[in-house]
């Protein structure tokens, strides 16, 4: 049944077409990409600019309605589910590339812009975005997420890339944190603090990205392991080695066979690390390929394989972006349960075949995969949700894994975030700092408006 505020929030839009309510539309809205289950909010909102942002806020500051920021829905813990109803403002109309500065090496977008249309508009001007969720995730949704991808390992993650946010705060008034200078030491650094917040302190409405131009001698190479373990051990003697490797993953066995049987392609069904390296300069590409070569050998790798063609680059990448997707395909009907944990490089190795041998003592089919570059790894299992037994079992190995990487120095997730998924570990990793993120929340947030019921250490929320 429609909430009685539905058409008083018409009236705030002025486009009774950009507020919907309708079964499709909501059920569209409950659900990410993940297990957890869904929940519909009450309304779906499609603004078109800032002043539309802060005009919902205000209206649903002043009778304490949830609001949650919906960029591309791809978040993977719950992020996006309006698990207390509410407003669902979807950034997807919002998606303008407002000013492009090839000097600057300077991008302003809106929110609803997704990774694959700025690189689109970035192409012809020899620029690109490096960071890379394996779906096209929007840039509103990764700022919030601080997401990462293949890349991250050169160029970092969106932490990285924002230099300045539009913020709508929790009053309905516009913040303009930041700027577009690639340094900044004016006072604290406010957008960090909002990268990463998953919609819990503010919306955003335009974002300053950097950009980075095109390298002109790319090379893709893959390697075949007896072991993840031995495939950990060769990713870090490249990382030590080389200067130029911009990606270095992981797919172990069960992923790759995954792959090639959901997407058609035809690699060896072993662990398999994909490496790329990229340079200005051929001969440094071509230096580190060889240095690789005998790295991969001395960690008792096999099958050396270098991609230079453009094309069969692509299509090599794709399959790794598509790891997840294909693991869910070949168990037909699951949703995916997936860990996140980062640990010290030098305690990737021995993180890696913990993760295995987990999944091995619990009796439960999953595919290890990962941006190994980072120290950060995943265990993806496909489950039906409403099968109990299979989703405590899915929560004993996360659990396991998350505690393993603690006790290695490590943390509950390196690039998908908090959500509701993981509002339990965050007190006992945070410890005393956890306390922290809810003074803030209270600041920023007093009404908890904003996505409540994520991301903040679970402990502290009978608080409000
Ligand atoms: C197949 C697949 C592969 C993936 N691979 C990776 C990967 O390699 N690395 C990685 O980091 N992630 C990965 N992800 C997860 C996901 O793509 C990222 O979390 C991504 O950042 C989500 O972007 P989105 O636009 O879908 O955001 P959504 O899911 O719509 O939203 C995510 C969060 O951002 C908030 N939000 C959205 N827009 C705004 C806004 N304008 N202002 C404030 N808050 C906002 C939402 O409220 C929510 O809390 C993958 C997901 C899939 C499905």
């Amino acid at each position: 049944m429609a909430v009685a505020w539905i058409e008083e929030l018409r009236q705030v839009i002025q486009d009774p077409e950009r507020v919907v309510a309708g079964p499709s539309d909501l059920d569209l809205h409950a659900q990410d990409f993940s297990y957890h289950p869904p929940h519909r909010p009450d309304a779906i909102v499609y603004p078109l600019n800032t002043e539309e942002v802060s005009a919902v806020v205000r209206f649903a500051q002043a009778r304490k309605i949830p609001v949650i920021g919906y960029g591309q829905g791809t978040s993977v813990e719950g992020h996006i589910i309006p698990i207390h109803g509410g407003i669902t403002v979807d950034f997807s109309r919002m998606n303008r590339v407002v000013a492009l500065r090839p000097k600057d090496f300077v991008v302003q977008v809106q929110p609803g812009v997704t990774r694959t249309a700025l690189n689109t508009a970035l192409g012809p001007h020899g620029l690109f975005f490096p960071v890379d969720p394996g779906a096209d995730a929007s840039l509103g949704g990764m700022a919030a997420t601080n997401a990462a991808g293949t890349e991250a390992f050169r160029y970092g993650a969106m932490r990285q890339q924002v230099l300045g946010l539009e913020v709508v705060l929790s009053d309905g008034a516009v913040a303009r944190l930041g700027g577009a200078t690639m340094k900044s030491s004016a006072g604290y650094q406010l957008v960090n603090l909002f990268i990463g917040s998953e919609g819990t302190l503010g919306l955003f409405t335009e974002l300053t990205l950097k950009v980075y131009p095109i390298p002109q001698h790319i090379a893709a190479a893959r390697a075949c392991f007896d072991t993840v373990e031995a495939a950990g051990n060769a990713a870090m003697a490249i990382i030590s080695a080389t200067a130029t490797a911009t990606r270095i993953e992981l797919m172990d066995q069960e992923t790759i066979s995954a792959v090639n049987q959901v997407e058609g392609t035809n690699f060896p069904s072993k662990a398999t690390l994909f490496v790329e390296f990229a340079s200005h300069h051929r001969s440094a590409v071509l230096d580190d390929l060889a240095q690789s070569a005998n790295l991969i050998v001395e960690a008792a790798g096999y099958d050396f394989v270098v991609e230079w063609d453009p094309k069969t680059r692509r299509e090599l990448w794709h399959a790794r972006h598509r790891a997840a997707l294909a693991i869910l395909a070949a168990s037909q009907g699951t949703r995916p349960f997936t860990t996140d944990t980062a640990v010290p490089l030098s305690e990737l190795s021995g993180a890696l075949r913990h993760a295995r041998a987990t999944l091995t003592q619990y009796g439960i089919q999953g595919a290890v995969l990962g941006h190994v570059g980072d120290g950060n790894y995943h265990v993806v299992i496909g489950l039906d949700p409403a099968n109990a037994a299979q989703l405590k079992k899915a929560r004993m190995v996360n659990d396991a894994i998350i505690r393993y990487a603690w006790q290695h120095g490590g943390t509950c997730t390196g690039e998908h975030g908090i959500g509701i998924g993981k509002t339990r570990y965050l007190q006992e990793e945070k410890g005393l700092s956890g306390l922290l993120l809810w003074q803030i929340k209270h600041a920023l947030d007093p009404g908890n408006i904003f996505n409540p019921g994520k991301t903040l250490p679970l402990a502290s929320e009978e608080s409000f």
